[in-house]
């Protein structure tokens, strides 16, 4: 859609070049603002933030994001559109879980032995689907992942006994038939590798969001399809795109303090080298860390007090690495889940990639010893026959040193759906945010730290922002003026998504 004659466009300036502010940008061209009407404000020197993927021996390696689900259908569209091919992830393999005394669980045992308490979190994961608002939701949500399981495993008899026998146990106080409690510490630390966050801390709300709904696997992400060459490549073709069109980059340039100027936004930044700048509308693409830090906000519709929440919202401690194979070491698990805490996942070019759970982050290289270790020890190895251990063979991601995804502990979940009304408020001040800490609810799914999330919210957050932009968006001058019951319902199912 172009522009309508005679306006000039309204300066959209995008702060945040990961994949949400990037998006942002393309959606917004999309619907008709001038490529040469965006700026994005990159606080670091480079564009992408969590994706970063290099290449070594001449595999590639995602030190940040690596998986799409099936059902991230909006960045699926994204590659499609913009030629970046998907592959399906051909390297998952079969699951399987290790005991507290190393020995290992295929993943259709443990699936057996979790499944009498399975069967009840995807019924609370039903009625929390069904009903976020209501009171199961608001309970998980104050609840710890340690906390819920401590109960599910006090609650839940191994096999649903028939009704006589269940009292008959009640009275003699027989509780031997409970669902054995290294099953249940299996099942939460294979979510501590993914959330980065101690049991005690973890949502159980979000655990309970993120399980399955079938009985095959434990988690509800399939992991489907990574990127051909890379994740980056959704970066780079990203930024191809959005040169094309005329999108200004500043590198360097961290968003520090927003003002209003009459009608306009002044951006000013923590870089002296980067000159203040106005703006008529603006996107917060950040990490809710760095959000916390940008002044001015109130004045433009934050609520008081929110800072504080928004500051430790975004916030894991999983460490991913990935080492090389000895030539000929074979695994037949391609997606380990240990109960110390990681996960370990096998490529098919000779690699092992781990997500662990680091509490103490000052040590990461301990840490890559201990866990590389404690999974050849849980093969029947040592990790120098397992792994290529050699200067600069292990690539370890510490995507910053700032905590980075989404994480939520206790409080969080809710807290965050209730953040979207809140940056709904601040769109009348011409401001926006959006970021994959916010929760993505579609269908059966209810993601937080997904790409796909960021995706989405970024979307909506262009929508926000072009429906109160002075002088009427150009996709909203179609559907209010002269627009068809089609465009219409288009512009509606996406305000809902
Ligand atoms: C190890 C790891 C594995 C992951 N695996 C997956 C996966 O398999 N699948 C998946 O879907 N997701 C995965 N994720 C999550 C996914 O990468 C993120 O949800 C997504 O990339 C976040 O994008 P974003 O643009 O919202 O934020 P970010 O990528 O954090 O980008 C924010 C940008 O803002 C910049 N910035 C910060 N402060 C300022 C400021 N003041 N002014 C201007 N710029 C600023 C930062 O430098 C950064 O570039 C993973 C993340 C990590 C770390």
């Amino acid at each position: 859609m172009s522009e309508p004659h005679n306006r000039t466009p309204q300066r959209l300036a995008i702060a945040g070049g990961g994949i949400t502010g990037l998006t942002a940008a393309y959606y917004a061209i999309q619907q008709g603002q001038p490529g040469s009407a965006i700026d994005v404000y990159e606080g670091s020197d480079r564009l992408g933030g969590q994706i970063r993927s290099v290449w070594r021996d001449g595999k590639v390696i995602n030190k940040g994001a690596e998986f799409i689900d099936s059902t991230h259908t909006e960045l699926r569209a994204i590659c499609a559109a913009l030629n970046v091919p998907l592959l399906p992830s051909t390297d998952q393999g079969e699951q399987s879980f290790q005991r507290a005394d190393g020995s290992i669980i295929n993943g259709a045992e443990f699936m057996e032995a979790f499944e009498p308490v399975f069967y009840h979190i995807r019924r609370h994961r039903e009625e929390v689907l069904q009903n976020p608002e209501g009171a199961l939701a608001r309970k998980l949500d104050q609840m710890s992942l340690a906390e819920y399981m401590a109960h599910m495993g006090a609650t839940i008899p191994r096999q649903n006994p028939p009704p006589f026998f269940a009292r008959v146990k009640k009275w003699f106080g027989m509780d031997e038939n409970r669902v054995d409690p290294e099953i249940l510490t299996m099942a939460m630390q294979a979510y501590v590798s993914e959330s980065g966050r101690a049991p005690e801390e973890i949502n159980a709300r979000q655990f309970v969001h993120e399980v399955s709904s079938t009985n095959k696997q434990i988690l509800e992400s399939d992991c489907a399809y990574r990127v051909e060459g890379g994740t980056e490549k959704i970066v780079d073709a990203l930024k191809n795109y959005l040169t094309q069109h005329g999108v200004r980059f500043h590198e360097n340039a961290a968003l520090a303090r927003v003002d209003k100027q009459g009608e306009k936004l002044q951006l000013n930044f923590e870089n002296t080298a980067t000159p203040p700048a106005t703006t008529d509308r603006l996107l917060l693409a950040l990490p809710t860390y760095s959000l916390a830090k940008i002044e001015g906000l109130e004045h433009l519709g934050l609520p008081q007090g929110t800072r504080a929440k928004l500051a430790d919202m975004q916030y894991t401690n999983s460490v991913k690495f990935t080492v090389p194979l000895k030539p000929g070491v074979k695994m037949s698990d391609g997606n380990f889940f240990s109960i110390h805490g990681y996960q370990a996942w096998s490529a098919l070019d000779g690699q092992m990639t781990f997500l662990a759970s680091a509490k103490d982050m000052k040590s990461p290289k301990q840490l890559i010893r201990d866990v590389l270790e404690d999974f050849a020890r849980s093969h029947g190895q040592t990790s120098e026959k397992m792994f290529v251990l050699e200067q600069g063979s292990v690539e370890f991601s510490n995507p910053g040193k700032s905590p980075c995804y989404a994480s939520p502990g206790k409080g969080q979940v809710n807290m965050a759906e209730s953040f979207r009304q809140a940056f709904s408020n601040m769109a009348a001040s011409g401001v926006s945010v959006a970021g994959s800490f916010l929760p993505l609810r579609r269908g059966n799914e209810y993601g937080i730290g997904f790409i796909e999330a960021g995706v989405v919210s970024g979307q909506q957050a262009i929508d926000q922002l072009q429906l109160v932009s002075k002088g009427r968006a150009p996709y909203l001058e179609k559907i209010i003026g002269h627009g068809s019951d089609h465009d219409r319902s288009a512009s509606s199912a996406r305000a809902t998504r």
